[in-house]
């Protein structure tokens, strides 16, 4: 592995619009913060298509030298149903709904969060720290709000006086926009709320008598603003200031934004130095939305059991799907793609199995190794760009694939070289893995259903019939095996 300094990786910032060139704060270690998921529901697909990207991300860097700490949150607290912070918090109203305890919710969607993005193969961030578990931190930083100036009290609530942080700063610098706009395209809420200006945002909410989730503070008891607990965590874990802050782009106004303020208020300074937001997927070209029966949870496409595709697909073909376009595009999902996606991802796992058993000569033909190897880095240098990645790991298979035909040939050093790009790749950047070979219950119906028949054609000693259905499973890869009681079959690897 060449040093990292020889490596010159770009990443696209969202703050300033443009790839720029990677400078970690301290040498070669790297703090990396990305909003976790709010776990009062089923994870989204949507959502695992941006903590797969972080994944990506994080396994990169890991790979080209740097030590990580990579710190993903969990909100199991105080997260309200609007971003104006008002309305019913998500966990305590889906504990109302299903009629438990609130960390009954939090418990039962954090295992099927972690579950999940486990199928997905993602690494684990270094560090997971939840809402619940920094609520003192948080009361601190409300308090070092109040003292610098940045936030009023109201009736138990703490909020963020946006417009005061404007005089000396500018709020909507990271999304572009305007304050002056903002408040321009409100509508007067007529008094309702007990904010100072509907840009304010909430540190600290007030809990009323029957909200369950609360805890005492100088304020009285209450529960903290959900933009809040990403400061506490990520200054606790990282520092005032770190490298990376990341989160899908829907997060980049109001989220992000009010991190920022907030940081800047106490600390004078931005928290990260590179903000990195993943694009949208959607579900046949139109947005993935509940209420309108456009979507599709993982474990729908994992087993079948949807509308929407035609079969089911297995967590890594799904991953590699995702992979296939850049982060900051929009992805569309469709059965097409998908079933194209398969098509693809068993073509590289062919080609690396076909690897394993090349003969090697004197000379290699028609193709560079150095050359090629060097695109593979320049493609994930570029702002991670996956895509291009796969295109380049996919001219190896094809090379593999000419030198198994005997239309080219390799040397053993060379091919060790290919071997082990293509791992350090696919196994270890893109977290891609050989998958075992399932059969599902339609494909095992059928074909108990034709040992059945050839079972009836042998009894009537029609064996140009049994020999017919034998011949041809085999042709498919599947091999049947006869023995004195049964005949069952086996998958050909
Ligand atoms: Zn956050």
């Amino acid at each position: 592995m060449s040093p990292i300094a020889e490596r010159q990786l770009y990443i696209y910032n969202s703050s300033s619009g443009l790839k720029e060139i990677f400078n970690p704060i301290n040498n070669n270690k790297v703090g990396m913060y990305v909003c976790g998921p709010t776990v009062y529901n089923y994870v989204h697909l949507g959502n695992c298509r941006t903590f797969i990207s972080f994944d990506i991300i994080y396994r990169y860097l890991t790979h080209i030298g740097y030590k990580v700490r990579y710190v993903r949150n969990i909100t199991d607290a105080g997260h309200l149903e609007n971003d104006a912070s008002e309305g019913e918090d998500r966990i305590a109203k889906k504990a109302r709904i299903e009629e438990i305890e609130p960390m009954e919710v939090v418990q039962k969607y954090t295992v099927d969060f972690h579950r999940t993005l486990a199928k997905f193969n993602t690494m684990p961030p270094s560090i997971e720290p939840t809402a619940t578990g920094h609520i003192v931190e948080q009361i601190e930083l409300v308090k070092q709000i109040l003292d610098a100036g940045f936030a009023y009290e109201v009736e138990g609530s703490v909020y963020f006086d946006v417009l005061k942080f404007n005089e000396s700063s500018k709020y909507g610098k990271l999304s572009g926009r305007k304050l002056e706009d903002m408040i321009h395209n409100t509508r007067e809420t007529s008094g309702q709320s007990e904010k100072r200006n509907p840009q304010d945002f909430a540190l600290w909410k007030k809990a009323q008598p029957e909200h369950i989730m609360r805890w005492p503070s100088h304020w009285g008891d209450g529960f903290p603003g959900w933009h809040l607990e990403c400061t506490a965590m990520s200054t606790k874990y990282l520092g005032k200031k770190f490298d990376i802050h990341g989160g899908g782009i829907d997060l980049k106004f109001p989220h992000h934004e009010c991190e920022i303020a907030q940081n800047e208020a106490i600390f004078n300074c931005c928290p990260a130095n590179y903000w990195v937001h993943t694009n949208m997927l959607t579900l046949n070209g139109k947005k993935m939305a509940k209420s309108t029966g456009n979507n599709i949870l993982p474990e729908e496409i994992f087993s079948g059991e949807n509308e929407i595709m035609e079969r089911p697909f297995s967590p890594i073909v799904t991953r590699f799907f995702m992979l296939q376009a850049h982060y900051r595009s929009v992805l569309d999902f469709s059965n097409d793609a998908m079933l194209a996606s398969e098509k693809g991802f068993s073509k590289l796992m062919h080609g690396l199995s076909v690897l394993e058993s090349l003969d090697t000569s004197k000379e290699t033909i028609g193709f560079d190794v150095a050359k090629w190897k060097q695109k593979c880095y320049d493609a994930m240098n570029d702002d991670f760009n996956t895509p291009i990645l796969i295109a380049n790991l996919f001219d190896a298979v094809k090379f593999v694939q000419n030198i198994n035909d005997g239309r080219s040939s390799v040397t053993k050093e060379d091919l060790d070289e290919i071997r082990l790009t293509l791992h350090n790749f696919v196994h270890d950047v893109l977290g891609l893995k050989q998958e075992e070979q399932k059969v599902d219950h339609y494909l095992e119906n059928s074909i108990n259903l034709l040992i059945e028949l050839r079972n009836d054609a042998r009894i009537r000693k029609d064996f140009a019939t049994s020999d017919k259905i034998r011949d041809e499973l085999a042709k498919s890869g599947i091999l049947l095996q006869d023995s004195a009681q049964e005949t069952t079959y086996k998958l050909k690897k």
